[in-house]
């Protein structure tokens, strides 16, 4: 590829702190409150206009394991995350029974408050494009917003970015499949004008498994029209308003797209708004039985779903053995459940019916050779299957909730991340709730 040294003479440094949280998906969020409330002056940066991630932008609404069912893995923050959001009005039950369904819109709105409350001090529409390494340890970030380009410099940076674009630029070793093996991208969307009494009873009637479940009738209809040529058969909705919204649909698949590309995120998003017109053109020419004979299109998220990228190497890497056999870590940082979601790999993945669950090491945290770095969310150091056991949402909360305590914890000891003290980590966990 051809490239150009790129020059920037006095870059101003635009703030010093001692936890800097890079992105705020459900793992940055957690990372940033935990890191405050354990003692750090604390910054989260924001590429975009609100924090959230997949949950805000994404539109992706559903914080699955989320509800008293699952007592031994929805604890700490992540436990805290699904009461906000019900104390706030931002929720409502899953029609599928496995956890919560989280309104888009009013979830910014509860960030901006329980932020406020924390004083956790926030820095949106600025994207970090580098990394201030000195002897392997990460000082500082550049970052790139509207007022041009900055540096913060911090004590202890936390990529929440979901791909790894810190850790990376930082030289941290990453592994990632082959374009054609990751998870599809999807671009979720809303439908307004919807039947409420046809959708309801035909929903009721056609329980999830059912052959005719959610859209799937529409779809075959089309396609024995041969008037379809879309990958989707089925898909996931959420929250059906009494006025006839369907705020988060989950119909949208393109194969083979690698979202760390910037010329792939270009493409899938593009495609996939197309694929949004096909779908509401089908829906409203075949649907009007479960009544999408009027629906249109309500709103489309601002960020593409992105399922799969990177994973950092640590210290330790997560195994499919490790999930299956349920092991227990000396330094594990909180448990999940054994359910393995690899959209589309059905061999490999599990939805066991026992409440097994198995430990997060905190070692999968510590990126391998580079010091002050923590990575939480879905680029933790895992393999590409037990990755389907830690991308959910409530996962990527429970890595932040202690990557947030650790890096204050390392901070306030003076030791880099990897020397932290585990006894002290977990001993802090248990105290915040977390059940290890
Ligand atoms: C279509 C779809 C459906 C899904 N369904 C479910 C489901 O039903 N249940 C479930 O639990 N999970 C589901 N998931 C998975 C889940 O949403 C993600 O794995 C999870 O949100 C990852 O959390 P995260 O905090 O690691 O990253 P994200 O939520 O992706 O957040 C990363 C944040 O970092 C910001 N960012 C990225 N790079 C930079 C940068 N360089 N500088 C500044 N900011 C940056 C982004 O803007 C974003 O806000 C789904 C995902 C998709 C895409």
């Amino acid at each position: 590829m051809e490239t150009y040294d790129f020059f920037a003479p006095n870059v101003k440094v635009i703030a010093k702190t001692q936890v800097l949280v890079v992105g705020s998906g459900p793992a940055g969020i957690s990372a940033a409150v935990a890191a405050k409330r354990s003692g750090a002056e604390t910054l989260i940066v924001e590429h975009h206009g609100c924090l959230g991630g997949a949950l805000s932008v994404g539109m992706v609404q559903s914080y699955n394991f989320s509800t008293n069912k699952f007592p031994q893995v929805l604890t700490g923050i992540p436990k805290e995350i699904e009461e906000r959001c019900r104390n706030y009005g931002a929720s409502a039950p899953d029609y599928r029974g496995a956890g919560i369904f989280i309104e888009s819109e009013l979830y910014k709105c509860m960030l901006d408050a329980w932020f406020e409350e924390e004083n956790v001090k926030i820095l949106l529409y600025t994207t970090v494009c580098g990394v201030f390494v000195e002897q392997n340890t990460v000082k500082g970030v550049y970052c790139v917003n509207k007022s041009g380009i900055g540096i913060i410099l911090a004590d202890c940076v936390i990529d929440a970015t979901g791909d790894g674009d810190v850790a990376v630029q930082a030289g941290a070793e990453y592994q990632m499949q082959e374009k054609n093996k990751l998870q599809p991208v999807t671009v979720v969307f809303g439908l307004s004008g919807v039947d409420v009494d046809l959708f309801e009873k035909h929903y009721k009637a056609h329980p999830v498994g059912d052959k005719d479940f959610g859209f799937q009738p529409v779809f075959r209809a089309a396609r024995e029209n041969n008037d379809f040529k879309l990958p989707k058969r089925g898909g996931a909705w959420k929250s059906l308003t009494p006025n006839g919204e369907i705020k988060s649909a989950n119909l949208t698949v393109i194969s083979e797209i690698d979202a760390t590309d910037c010329w792939d995120v270009t493409k899938a998003e593009i495609e996939c708004r197309k694929q949004i017109l096909e779908i509401v053109r089908v829906f409203r020419k075949y649907g009007a039985d479960i009544g999408l004979g009027n629906c249109s299109v309500r709103n489309i998220a601002t960020q593409l779903g992105i399922r799969e990228t990177r994973r950092i190497v640590g210290e330790y890497i997560l195994t499919e053995q490790d999930v299956l056999e349920q092991r227990n870590f000396d330094d594990g940082v909180g448990r999940l459940l054994t359910c393995i979601d690899l959209y589309g790999n059905y061999q490999k993945s599990r939805y066991p019916k026992e409440l097994e669950t198995f430990s997060v090491p905190y070692r999968a945290l510590v990126p391998k050779a580079v010091d002050g770095l923590l990575v939480a969310g879905r680029c933790i150091s895992c393999d590409e299957i037990s990755f389907g056991a830690v991308r959910l949402m409530v996962g990527c909360a429970l890595t932040g909730q202690a990557a947030g305590t650790a890096a204050a914890l390392s901070v306030k000891e003076g030791v880099a991340p990897r020397k932290l003290d585990i006894n002290l980590l977990r001993e802090k966990l248990s105290r915040d709730g977390v059940n290890l």
